[in-house]
C-alpha cells in the first residue's frame, strides 16, 4: 500500500485564501494519497497573535512531507523566508512557459529559473546607521553558490536542457565573483557546458529571445526579478508556479503575491497555484497525478473558462470546477 503524504496547507493573505482552497480541491480530485492539515501565517495572524509566523506553524511546516502555501501581504518577508528555511529549501524553481490559448507576449517562452533561495540581498541584514542612511549586507557564500549550481546542473541534465548563469560580477566583484567562480567550479567537475550573462543584459535578451533559454541559474534577487519578467512574457503572474526544494521537504507556492487589488473578488487566476500543486505531486513521487493536473490546467487555459487577467470573465471557482471536471 502506498504511504499517505502529509501536506500542510497555509493560505496566508489576500488571494491566497482563494487560490489555495482551489488547489486543495484539485489535489483531492487526483488519486494521490495525500492528507491535508491547515496552519496559519501572514498579516491577519500578526494582528491576532503578534507574530505573522507562529512557532507552531513553522514546526509543522518542518515536519510535513510538503507545504502548500498561498501568499503573505505586508509580512511576506517574515513568513516566506523562514518557512523556506524550515522546509530546508535552498533552491527556488520557477518554470515559465506559454500555453496554447493564452495571449502571451512571447509564445515561444519555455524556461525555468533556478534561483538561490537562502542568501544574497534577502539575508535580512539591514540597518539604519543614522537618520536617512540605511545599509543592506549582501551575503554570498561559496557553499550556497555551489549548492545551487549542483542543483541547477542536475536539474538541467535530467531534462537535457542548456544552462545559462546570470550574475553581475563585473560590478559586485566579491559577492557575484564568488557566485560565478563557484558555478564555474561545479560545471568543471561535472564537465557541464553553460553560458554566462550579465543579469541586466539578460533582462533585455530574455524579452527579445526567450527561446534561447532553458534552465537559468541565478542569485536570489536576480531570480526573483527575472521570473516576474518571464511571467510577463507568458501572460502574467497568474500562470507561474514555484517549488522551494533542496533537502527532503518542500514548499510549493505561486510566484505571485497576495494581490490586494483583487483580493476578495473571487476572480484570481488559480492556475499558478494549481501548477504549484502539480510540482508538489512530482516532489512526492506522484508523477502521473502531477501530469494529469498539468494536462487539465493546460486544457482549461486553452478552451476556457478564463479569469479576467487572461481576458475572460470567469471566477476562480468556475475555472477550478472546469479543471476538476477534466480530472
Ligand atoms: P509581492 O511583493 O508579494 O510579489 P505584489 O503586490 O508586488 O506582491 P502581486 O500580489 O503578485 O504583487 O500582484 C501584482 C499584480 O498582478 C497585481 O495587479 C495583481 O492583481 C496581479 N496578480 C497577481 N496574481 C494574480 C492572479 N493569480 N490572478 C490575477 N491577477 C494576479
Amino acid at each position: 500500500m502506498t504511504a499517505t503524504d502529509d501536506v500542510l496547507v497555509i493560505q496566508g493573505d489576500g488571494i491566497g485564501k482563494e487560490v489555495v482552497p482551489a488547489a486543495v480541491r484539485v489535489l483531492e480530485a487526483t488519486d494521490a494519497p495525500l492528507r491535508f492539515a491547515a496552519a496559519s501565517a501572514g498579516d491577519a495572524v500578526a494582528e491576532e497573535r503578534g507574530t505573522p509566523l507562529p512557532q507552531e506553524t513553522r514546526e509543522r511546516a518542518a515536519d510535513a512531507d510538503a507545504v502548500l502555501f498561498g501568499a503573505a501581504g505586508e509580512t511576506a518577508a517574515d513568513v516566506v523566508l523562514p518557512l523556506r528555511e524550515a522546509v530546508g529549501s535552498y533552491a527556488n524553481v520557477r518554470p515559465a512557459r506559454a500555453y496554447p490559448g493564452v495571449d502571451a507576449v512571447k509564445p515561444e517562452t519555455d524556461l525555468v529559473i533556478v534561483r538561490e533561495n537562502t542568501e544574497g540581498v534577502y539575508s535580512g541584514i539591514e540597518s539604519e546607521i543614522t537618520d536617512g542612511v540605511t545599509t543592506l549586507t549582501r551575503v554570498v557564500t561559496e557553499s550556497a553558490s555551489r549548492q545551487i549550481a549542483e542543483f541547477g546542473f542536475e536539474y538541467a541534465a535530467e531534462r537535457d536542457a542548456s544552462v545559462t548563469v546570470a550574475h553581475k560580477a563585473n560590478v559586485m566583484r566579491q559577492t557575484d565573483g564568488t557566485f560565478r567562480d563557484a558555478v564555474a567550479a561545479v560545471a568543471a567537475e561535472r564537465d557541464a557546458e553553460y553560458e554566462t550573462m550579465l543579469m541586466d543584459a539578460m533582462a533585455t535578451d530574455m524579452i527579445q529571445h526567450p527561446e534561447s533559454y532553458d534552465v537559468v541559474i541565478t542569485p536570489n534577487l536576480a531570480g526573483d526579478v527575472l521570473s516576474d519578467l518571464a511571467a510577463g512574457l507568458v501572460g502574467g503572474l497568474g500562470l507561474l508556479p514555484s517549488a522551494n526544494v533542496g533537502s527532503d521537504g518542500g514548499m510549493f507556492e505561486p510566484v505571485h503575491g497576495s494581490a490586494p487589488d483583487i483580493a476578495g473578488e473571487g476572480i484570481a487566476n488559480p492556475s499558478a497555484t494549481l501548477l504549484s500543486g502539480a510540482m508538489l505531486l512530482d516532489h512526492l513521487g506522484h508523477e502521473t497525478a502531477a501530469e494529469n493536473v498539468r494536462s487539465a490546467v493546460r486544457s482549461v487555459l486553452s478552451d476556457g473558462p478564463r479569469t479576467p487577467d487572461l481576458g475572460g470573465d470567469a471566477s476562480t471557482d468556475a475555472v477550478t470546477d472546469a479543471v476538476v471536471a477534466r480530472l
